[in-house]
C-alpha cells in the first residue's frame, strides 16, 4: 500500500476509535405524562394524600414513558436495575411536591416513583440512569406551567365542563405543541380531564410534536374537577 493508501486506512481507523454511530436508544420518543390530582381523587376508587400532606391543587408528574412509533411501548426492560432510594435523596423533598403520590395507604411516594422507574425508566436506562431519570422529569414539568396556562385561558378547575378543543388549542398556543389528553370518569360517570400526554425526544429533554397522535380517550365536553 503506497503512502496515500496508508494514510486513508489510518484516517479510518482513527475516525471509527472516535466517532462511533449514534446508539439506538431502543425506543422512539417518550410520552411525558401530567396528572390532575383532581381527577384522579374523584372517583369510585379512593386516593390517599401523601404522607407529607395534601399536594398543590397543580398538574402532578405521572411518568416518563419511552414509547414506539407503532403506538407499542416498552416495559419492565430490566429487573436487575432496581430502585435504589438512596440514589435520589437529593430529588426527594421536589419529587413530593411535583410527583406526588395519591395512592393508598397513604406513604411517602417511594412505591410510586418505584413503579415508574422500573416499569418505563428502565426502558430508557441506555439513555439516561436512576437520577438522570427523575431529574429530567423534574425538569420537563418546570417547563410547561399547565395550570397556568389553563387558567389564563378561562379553562379553571371548578367543576365545570370545558371543550376539549379549547383545551387543546390553548395548550398548543402556548407550548407550540399538541397534547394528547386522558379522561377518567367521577362516580356520576362525568368524565373530567385526568392526564396531558406530551412528546419528548429520546434524550428525555426536549419537546417534540408526537411522532403519533392517539385518539383522545376524551369527550368533547369534559369537566375540569375541583381538588
Ligand atoms: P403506569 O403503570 O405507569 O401506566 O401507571 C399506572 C399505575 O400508576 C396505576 O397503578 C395507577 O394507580 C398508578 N398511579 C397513577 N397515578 C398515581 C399517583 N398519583 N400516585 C400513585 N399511583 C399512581
Amino acid at each position: 500500500m503506497g503512502g496515500k493508501g496508508w494514510f486513508l486506512l489510518k484516517l479510518l481507523i482513527f475516525q471509527g476509535l472516535f466517532t462511533s454511530p449514534p446508539q439506538d436508544p431502543g425506543f422512539d420518543f417518550f410520552y411525558f405524562v401530567l396528572q390532575w390530582p383532581g381527577a384522579y381523587c374523584d372517583t369510585k376508587r379512593a386516593c390517599c394524600y401523601p404522607t407529607s400532606g395534601k399536594p398543590a391543587a397543580d398538574f402532578g408528574i405521572h411518568g416518563l414513558w419511552p414509547n414506539y412509533k407503532d403506538g407499542s411501548y416498552p416495559s419492565n426492560c430490566d429487573p436487575d436495575n432496581e430502585f435504589d432510594p438512596s440514589e435520589i435523596s437529593d430529588l426527594v423533598s421536589t419529587l413530593q411536591t411535583k410527583w406526588p403520590t395519591l395512592s393508598c395507604p397513604s406513604n411517602e411516594g417511594f412505591k410510586f416513583w418505584e413503579h415508574e422507574w422500573e416499569k418505563h425508566g428502565t426502558c430508557s436506562e441506555s439513555v439516561m440512569d436512576q437520577h438522570k431519570y427523575f431529574e429530567n422529569t423534574l425538569a420537563l414539568r418546570d417547563r410547561v406551567n399547565l395550570l397556568q396556562i389553563l387558567t389564563g385561558a378561562g379553562i379553571e378547575p371548578n367543576d365545570e365542563f370545558y371543550k376539549l378543543k379549547d383545551i387543546k388549542k390553548a395548550i398548543k398556543e402556548a407550548t407550540g405543541f399538541t397534547p394528547v389528553i386522558n379522561c377518567n370518569k367521577d362516580p356520576e360517570k362525568n368524565s373530567q380531564l385526568h392526564e396531558i400526554f406530551f412528546c419528548v425526544d429520546t434524550s428525555g429533554t426536549e419537546f417534540i410534536e408526537c411522532p403519533i397522535i392517539p385518539r383522545d380517550r376524551c369527550p368533547s365536553h369534559l369537566q375540569f374537577a375541583k381538588f
